[in-house]
């Protein structure tokens, strides 16, 4: 075991609910058994990193706690007991930090839903510190030869939608409409372009449809000048088979449902706190399935990634630094954002 790690280090810090993280000294935690000590490389910024510091949601954290859960860094130190990882090897943490691995849920390829699951950077501190806790058996293992600033925004925003596309049984050659070209976005367009489905792309701000069509969108629609569920289905006459909604307002999830074709499954990844108006008739008449989709498996992380690996898909990423998070936040709620941005130390 090598440890060249301080005993302090800075991280931003999300002190009470509010506007503002803090950036301050906080003390090196020391891994426990399954428990890896991660020096952060690069990790990503999430819309849901900016839910947790407002503490949007019914499931609340407890401050004091650092967010971050696309974090990829070095291990320089194991915990007591045996390990699948050794020091040095390149791992990420994850919103699914660890699970109890005998439960319902875990022991049937669902342990997201594991009720006493930890999620990396809301109930143990995340990546937005240059050292981090992983649990080495739910950790990512970040493939050989990737860029680590492009890495981040896999381990949530990419495992996250590559899920939410399978989930959505739509197949190659029929229509996926996404709903929200943000950082989940842009990457589920081109996800949903390598899985072979013909991308429509739906957001409020053209800049965000440029680059989903740059990224290989076949038709877009700006839900602030026309009716998103109208134009959908004019262009693929009669809707689209699979609709996902990453969007961060309440009113695109709505939507979603005037954009399905008859049949059609709609997959929730966004996650604004508050509710939606659904047709009860045109769920029923449409024969709709309306699902929610929260990150990936493990296993789901693994094919993530290998997509990624194969330059398949590629997050369009601007660097910071740690000092910077809190305007990094303002950019996001004001939609001011192009794909993600990534913390380098
Ligand atoms: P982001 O801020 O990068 O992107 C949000 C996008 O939604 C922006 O492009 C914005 O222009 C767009 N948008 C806003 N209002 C819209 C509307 N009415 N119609 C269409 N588009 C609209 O956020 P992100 O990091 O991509 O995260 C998106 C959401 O997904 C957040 O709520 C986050 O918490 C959630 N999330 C869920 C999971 C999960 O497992 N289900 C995982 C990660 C993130
Ligand atoms: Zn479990
Ligand atoms: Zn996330």
């Amino acid at each position: 075991m090598s440890t060249v790690a301080p005993q302090t280090f800075n991280a931003a810090v999300v002190e009470k609910f509010g506007p503002e993280v803090t950036i301050k000294e906080i003390d090196l935690p020391k891994p426990g058994p399954n428990q890896a000590l991660v020096k952060v490389l690069t990790s990503g910024i999430c819309h849901t990193d900016l839910h947790a510091l407002e503490g949007d949601w019914p499931v609340k954290p407890e401050p004091p706690f650092v967010p971050g859960h696309e974090g990829v860094g070095e291990v320089v130190e194991l915990g007591p007991g045996e390990h699948d990882v050794n020091v040095g090897d390149i791992v990420g943490n994850a919103w699914l930090w660890s699970a109890c691995g005998t439960c319902e849920f875990c022991i049937t390829g669902r342990e997201t839903h594991c009720a006493d699951a930890e999620y990396g950077g809301y109930t143990q501190n995340g990546s937005f510190g240059q050292y981090m806790l992983v649990d080495t058996r739910y950790a990512a293992r970040i493939p050989e030869g990737v860029d680590y600033l492009e890495a981040a925004p896999i381990l949530c925003a990419g495992v996250t939608v590559y899920k939410a596309l399978k989930v959505s049984e739509t197949r190659p050659g029929q229509f996926m409409a996404i709903s929200g070209i943000g950082g989940l976005g842009h990457i589920a367009v081109q996800y949903a372009v390598a899985m072979g489905m013909r991308v429509i792309a739906v957001d409020i701000a053209d800049d965000k449809l440029e680059l989903a069509s740059k990224l290989g969108a076949e038709f877009t629609v700006n839900a602030l000048n026309e009716d998103p569920g109208e134009a959908v289905q004019n262009y693929t006459n009669g809707g689209a088979h699979g609709v996902l909604v990453t969007a961060v307002h309440e009113k695109a999830f709505g939507q979603a449902l005037g954009m399905a074709r008859s049949a059609g499954t709609i997959v929730f990844n966004g996650l604004p706190p508050g509710e939606f108006p659904a047709s009860v008739f045109n769920v029923v008449f449409k024969g709709l399935t309306i699902r929610g989709s929260l990150v990936g498996t493990r296993q789901d992380m693994k094919e993530a990634l290998d997509f990624f690996a194969r330059g398949l898909v590629k997050p369009t990423v601007t660097e910071c630094a740690l000092e910077d998070v809190n305007d990094v936040f303002d950019r996001m709620r004001n939609g001011k954002i192009d794909g993600r941005i990534a913390i380098r130390y």
